[in-house]
């Protein structure tokens, strides 16, 4: 049988209403690609297309080659990074990294390189000892109120920092697509009346097809007990093509629901991603941001300043900081503690509130996030309270 699904068009296909607009939006986009060579042909209406950013990513080191000129520590990196979270970076991403620097923000989240292959000695497959507290497949309870759910095993792209490393990336044995696969998952929430708040993540839940995350959501939003619904996802950032219209249309459907985003860097933040996050907002969406914190990528004051400010402008809500998990393969990206707490000191109080995120560390073994951050309590004694403002100025308080 002819399968005419292949072709890939290159003109838009009849010149409607909606086409002509939608040429005209993908349009104001073509400068940020056409500068690279292998995409300079590109057309637009496809550029925009989330399903050919997904089916053109960035599989091999021939084709990063492309692109970028690969360190001696990329090109190792890639020799290795085969099976389990193997390099998938969108066009999109391509576009934004800066091929001339191989310790920028954006390509060092991206492309593998030779220190993922070292262990230290107290990294682990799993830290947040996730898999222990599964029970159900899919399903992760570790707060008495709230699961997490982990909708896929894909991502528009593989973050180098993944710490769902062990279950994460494009496996070649057919996945299994069935909603019943989650019947457990969703039995165990119905049957557990204390669950009030279910978080979609992965994977990315917003690499599903519109239908199927439509299908979990809404079995989800029938539980009567489950009040609060969130999606945890980095396709704004990776792959902002993927929020259409369709996507807002549906998601508004279902009614508050709230997007945790993940984002790392100030360039990151790009004329497509806040549209995308526009889109969403608009939509009636309240979005956040879960920043991790990586050496050399944003371990700076001034970088993460100027990251949550940004944010800001895009209406998004700064809400985590986490210490990056002690996951096999990361140390070349963790920090010391310190790092984190001198972030929040030079933060808090010298910036808008709502640009201060709360840093976390997923206590390792399954403790759940607790919060670490400056000490502002001096000395506490009956009905007294001595207490220190940002700028280290003393201030007793009695109750
Ligand atoms: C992060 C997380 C949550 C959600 O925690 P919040 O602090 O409410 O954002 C829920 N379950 C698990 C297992 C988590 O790791």
């Amino acid at each position: 049988m002819a399968n005419t699904n292949n072709t890939v068009t290159t003109e838009p296909q009849n010149t409607t209403q909606e086409n002509t607009e939608q040429l005209r939006f993908a349009k104001r986009f073509i400068r940020d690609y056409q500068q690279i060579a292998i995409y300079k042909d590109v057309n637009p209406l496809d550029w925009e297309d989330w399903r050919w950013q997904l089916k053109n990513r960035i599989r091999t080191k021939e084709e990063l080659a492309q692109i970028i000129k690969l360190s001696p520590e990329e090109e190792k990196g890639l020799d290795r990074a085969r099976g389990k979270l193997s390099m998938a970076i969108t066009p999109y991403w391509a576009s934004i990294i800066d091929p001339e620097d191989a310790d920028g923000p954006l390509r060092r989240q991206a492309v593998p390189v030779s220190a993922e292959s070292a262990v230290s000695p107290h990294e682990m497959t799993d830290p947040c000892a996730e898999d222990r507290d599964s029970p159900a497949p899919f399903l992760v309870h570790r707060y008495p109120d709230r699961v997490l759910l982990l909708a896929t095993d894909h991502c528009a792209m593989y973050c180098r920092h993944c710490t769902r490393r062990r279950l994460v990336g494009e496996s070649e044995k057919k996945e299994d697509n069935s909603l019943s696969r989650f019947d457990a998952a969703i039995d165990y929430i119905k049957s557990n009346r204390k669950v009030r708040d279910v978080l979609i993540s992965g994977g990315d839940p917003l690499i599903l097809e519109d239908e199927r995350l439509e299908d979990l959501i809404s079995k989800i939003r029938s539980i009567s007990h489950v009040e609060f619904l969130r999606l945890g996802t980095r396709v704004p950032v990776t792959l902002p093509q993927r929020v259409t219209e369709n996507l807002v249309n549906m998601l508004k459907k279902y009614a508050p629901i709230w997007i945790s985003i993940h984002f790392n860097h100030p360039k990151e933040i790009t004329r497509r991603s806040k549209v995308a996050c526009d889109m969403l907002t608009d939509g009636g969406i309240p979005l956040g941001s879960q920043t991790v914190l990586l050496k050399g990528i944003n371990d700076r004051p001034y970088i993460m300043k100027k990251l949550m400010h940004e944010l800001l402008q895009i209406r998004v809500r700064p809400y985590y900081i986490y210490q990056c998990d002690p996951v096999r393969g990361t140390q070349h990206f963790r920090t010391p503690v310190a790092t984190g707490i001198n972030i929040v000191e030079k933060l808090r109080g010298h910036t808008s509130g709502y640009a201060v995120p709360v840093y976390v560390i997923d206590g390792p073994g399954g403790g759940g996030k607790i919060p670490v951050g400056p000490n502002y309590v001096l000395s506490q004694a009956k009905g007294k309270y001595v207490l220190r403002n940002y700028r280290g100025k003393i201030y007793t308080y009695l109750e």
